[in-house]
């Protein structure tokens, strides 16, 4: 199944004509899911191409407002577009307030439901398929960061050589399909890899919003695939990140180091810079595999074989 992400917006604060704020747009087959959602995200969504009539879930990392302020706008466009399928959205708590709030902003008569869920590190959510757990990060309100995980899937068992072999219809080939070696007829032991393809492994996303580094996001990241990681400031302004509850990109890169992750986009970059150039060579140093998020940039998550 295809895994997409697409940077909505980038930048910290406020919205520029370079950077929009904070939004990140997943698509997962047919199904998108949006990680937060700061003024803008719909305007956003169209710009680049995302079906956005096809979200199916909100996830808000808190409520600061260059989070949260684009969902009034993109509920208020689902009631115009008639929407009927229900919206959930989960965050930390202030989640069920912020969503009441948003519904009332202006006269407006939902034609959908919409179900705010207050999360937490406590509690996983299963969402089509995902495992979603959360982890508190350390800013100036609480935040919740995330990692969107998919199951392993098993291998393909070819049937047809199955029988050739000599396995009977029925549970063994289950249990074949599960890792067992079974007994086929004439005694003859099959081995799942006989019969079973290689699996894969499920792809993971880690996406942590404002914090300054901390423990809880290098062990959400373990062995994350992607991780998305504030990297509101450079070295420059080291003492301004810990004051207003921000990472520096070198530190995001040392959280992504630690982690074991595979990559790391940097993103919620202060609009005092005009480029991430600094950002990304001072966060190369300490982590090679790392790359600067932009407005519109999208990119796949390939599948991957399962680990040995
Ligand atoms: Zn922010
Ligand atoms: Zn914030």
């Amino acid at each position: 199944m295809d895994l997409r992400l697409t940077f909505l917006g980038t930048g910290a604060g406020y919205p520029t004509p370079q950077r929009n704020v904070t939004a990140l747009a997943v698509e997962r087959g047919r199904r998108l899911y949006l990680l937060d959602c700061g003024e803008g995200t719909l305007r956003a969504l169209q710009a680049a191409g995302v079906g956005y009539g096809r979200l199916r879930a909100v996830f808000f990392s808190h409520f600061h407002a260059d989070h949260c302020l684009g969902l009034p706008g993109l509920l208020q466009t689902f009631q115009l577009m008639g929407r009927e399928r229900r919206l959930d959205i989960y965050g930390p708590p202030g989640v069920k307030e912020f969503v009441r709030r948003a519904v009332n902003l202006a006269p407006f008569s939902p034609t959908f439901c919409t179900i705010a869920h207050e999360i937490g590190p406590e509690a996983p959510v299963t969402l089509d398929g995902l495992t979603v757990t959360s982890a508190w990060m350390d800013h100036s309100v609480p935040v919740l960061g995330y990692r969107l995980q998919e199951p392993d899937q098993p291998g393909h068992l070819d049937v047809e050589r199955a029988r050739r072999l000599g396995v009977p219809e029925g549970p063994a080939l289950g249990r074949l399909k599960a890792g067992e070696t079974v007994e086929g007829e004439g005694g003859r032991m099959v081995r799942p890899e006989e019969v079973v393809g290689p699996g894969r492994s499920g792809r993971s996303l880690v996406f942590s919003s404002d914090t300054r580094p901390n423990r809880n996001v290098v062990a959400l990241a373990a062995g994350a695939d992607l991780l998305v990681h504030d990297s509101t400031f450079t070295e420059a302004h080291l003492a301004r990140a810990g004051e207003t509850g921000h990472s520096t990109a070198a530190q995001a890169a040392a959280t992504a180091r630690d982690a074991g992750a595979d990559t790391l986009y940097l993103w919620h970059f202060s609009q005092r810079y005009a480029d991430p150039d600094t950002h990304l060579a001072e966060a190369r140093a300490v982590f090679p595999a790392t790359e600067a998020a932009a407005d519109g940039l999208s990119l796949e998550l390939p599948g991957k074989p399962a680990a040995s």
